[in-house]
């Protein structure tokens, strides 16, 4: 049987828009088929996986690991240049970030940090995009509780600032919006958020660089209380977080992780248009979101 065909970039000469096309990823393993076998990031399955390239350990061995996706979307060796890797958030086969200690948690946001630097680093890396998909409804097809990371050789359309003054620096300031506030950082409801009670985390002051930013164990406070503060309101949503942070190189940036609870499908209106149509307005979504904030 021959090897598909390495992923490779294409530009729709009609829309514009880039698609990576990568046969390889048809074949990888969904626990909810049913070919699950043994998770294998939890502890003792290490040779499972591609080896890490990056961990974090305490005296009881690793805490977070790092490790190349079996089935990349991108590969340095292919036309779709690039890395995608995984971010393995624990040994503990649990799957939602507020099942982790926030100690855990804020591991996860160094390691972020940490492989952000890293792959900035490459004079080919443009813009990396870190994401994580909790439940089937959201894309994700492992349990265990994973990000995922691709660096990419260009700057995809979502991380480039719209030109003029920094519209996000302004919007912790707004407390009609506002869900809830820390030293460094905000939680708050977009002006025009594309899902119902979607959440953004941006630090407080004009922070460009995700990676040039030390809030680890600030943000993973502020984050588990808003995903707290979600399934309370929502009942354990599937949802997705992305981090948004500067491309290099970069004229202005403020970066924010988005925390978007997936409970309706985007359907053709949005697919056609890409204008998506929301029914819970965001000043409503926050208040209804500080109600259910833990004390
Ligand atoms: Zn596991
Ligand atoms: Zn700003």
């Amino acid at each position: 049987m021959s090897e598909p065909a390495p992923p490779e970039f294409r530009v729709c000469p009609v829309t514009g828009r880039t698609v990576i096309v990568a046969p390889a990823r048809a074949a990888r393993p969904h626990d909810d088929r049913g070919d699950a076998g043994p998770c294998p990031f939890c502890p003792g399955q290490e040779h499972e996986t591609p080896p890490e390239t990056y961990a974090i350990h305490d005296a009881n061995g690793w805490r977070v690991r790092v490790v190349p996706n079996r089935y990349p979307a991108v590969r340095p060796d292919a036309p779709a240049f690039g890395y995608h890797e995984l971010v393995v958030e624990c040994p503990d086969h649990v799957e939602r970030p507020t099942d982790l200690r926030e100690d855990q948690l804020a591991n996860v946001f160094r390691a972020y940090r940490d492989r952000l630097a890293h792959h900035f680093a490459h004079p080919r890396i443009e813009a990396v995009s870190i994401f994580k998909n909790v439940g089937v409804a959201a894309g994700a097809s492992r349990e265990h509780a994973h990000s995922q990371l691709v660096a990419l050789p260009f700057v995809p359309p979502g991380f480039v600032a719209r030109p003029g003054p920094c519209a996000v620096c302004p919007m912790p300031a707004g407390s009609d919006k506002l869900v809830a506030r820390s030293a460094n950082l905000a939680a708050v409801c977009p002006a025009a958020p594309r899902f119902a009670n979607e959440v953004w985390i941006v630090p407080t002051a004009h922070e460009p660089r995700f990676e040039a930013t030390d809030h680890d164990v600030e943000l993973a406070q502020l984050v588990r209380r808003v995903l707290l503060a979600m399934d309370a309101l929502l009942d354990r949503p599937a949802f997705n977080w992305m981090l948004v942070t500067a491309p290099r190189p970069v004229a202005d940036f403020h970066w924010r992780l988005e925390i978007v609870p997936r409970r309706s499908a985007v359907a053709g209106f949005e697919w056609a248009t890409g204008v998506f149509i929301n029914d819970v307005p965001p000043d409503r979504a926050a208040a209804r979101l500080r109600d259910k904030l833990p004390a």
